[in-house]
């Protein structure tokens, strides 16, 4: 067997440490973390901060509402961190609105990173715009929405990077299987009771005839996708010869022909 690689690190710089600290504790990713396969540093941001009051925001140049976050205690965390015996993970990522769009992709991208990654969550206003000029690496939202402040976002972007960290999950097929991994979303899953207030599962998943689940779980996925998502299965390039046969097959011919394939 391969030796261990260690503990995949995440380093988060924060206003409130507590916020990623306590979720992580709370959930999957405090086992992986207790278990080393996750190595989760917070760093309040505010311990870099000099000054009688250790203000760390300041009115925004210009005039307009709300504060902005300083650029020197934040340049004086991260650099702290850096500079120390372990060092700091790079990239870097600041989370803004007005980054790249997070997804799954994104994800596995910094998952397959070997000596992982640091997170900086802003607050206020947003972080002077030094910061992403000159300290991080990289810009990630998590979506069109503007949230109060970094945490939550880095939070979804440590527990979807960390559950595909081997070891993580503990049932390493699961990440392969679900939602967005080949470009299409999930098939829908069942357990006890085969009855639930009439509503039956389907006949084949209790069938025993691992071939036909198989084909059912990809059919079920095609037409959720098709139906709910079909942006996703234009960005893969649309269904291959072979999908289409199958959907026909499975009797979804007008489903077909209402995404344009006849
Ligand atoms: N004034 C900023 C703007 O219009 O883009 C929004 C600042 S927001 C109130 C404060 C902080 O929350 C941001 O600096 C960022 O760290 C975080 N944040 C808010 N929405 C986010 C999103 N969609 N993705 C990632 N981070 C977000």
């Amino acid at each position: 067997m391969a030796p261990s690689p260690g503990p995949f690190r995440i380093d988060v710089f924060t206003l409130f440490p507590e916020v990623i600290d306590h979720y992580v504790d709370a959930s999957i990713l405090g086992r992986a973390r207790v278990q080393g396969y996750l190595d989760i540093r917070t760093h309040d941001v505010r311990d870099a901060a000099t000054g009688p009051h250790r203000s760390v925001d300041d009115a925004p140049f210009g005039g307009g509402a709300g504060m902005v976050l300083a650029p020197d205690p934040v340049f004086a965390s991260v650099e702290s961190v850096a500079a120390s015996e372990e060092g700091m993970p790079r990239p870097l990522v600041l989370l803004t609105p007005s980054g790249r769009r997070f997804d799954q992709r994104e994800a596995h991208r910094l998952a397959d990173l070997e000596g992982g990654f640091s997170l900086l969550c802003g607050r206020y206003e947003g972080v002077d715009q030094r910061v992403a000029d000159h300290l991080v690496d990289e810009e990630l939202s998590v979506g069109d929405y503007v949230l109060a402040g970094g945490e939550l976002a880095a939070l979804v972007v440590v527990e979807s990077v960390a559950r595909l960290v081997p070891g993580v999950l503990g049932n390493e097929r699961s990440a392969d299987e679900e939602s967005f991994s080949a470009g299409l979303l999930e098939y829908p899953q069942f357990t006890r009771p085969a009855s639930f207030r009439g509503w039956e599962v389907p006949d084949v998943l209790r069938s025993g005839d691992h071939g036909r689940v198989e084909e059912w779980r990809r059919v079920q996925s095609l037409v959720r996708t098709l139906r709910l998502r079909p942006d996703l299965v234009e960005a893969r390039g649309g269904l291959s010869d072979q999908e289409v046969r199958l959907l026909v097959e499975h009797d979804e011919v007008q489903l077909l022909r209402d995404h344009g394939y006849h």
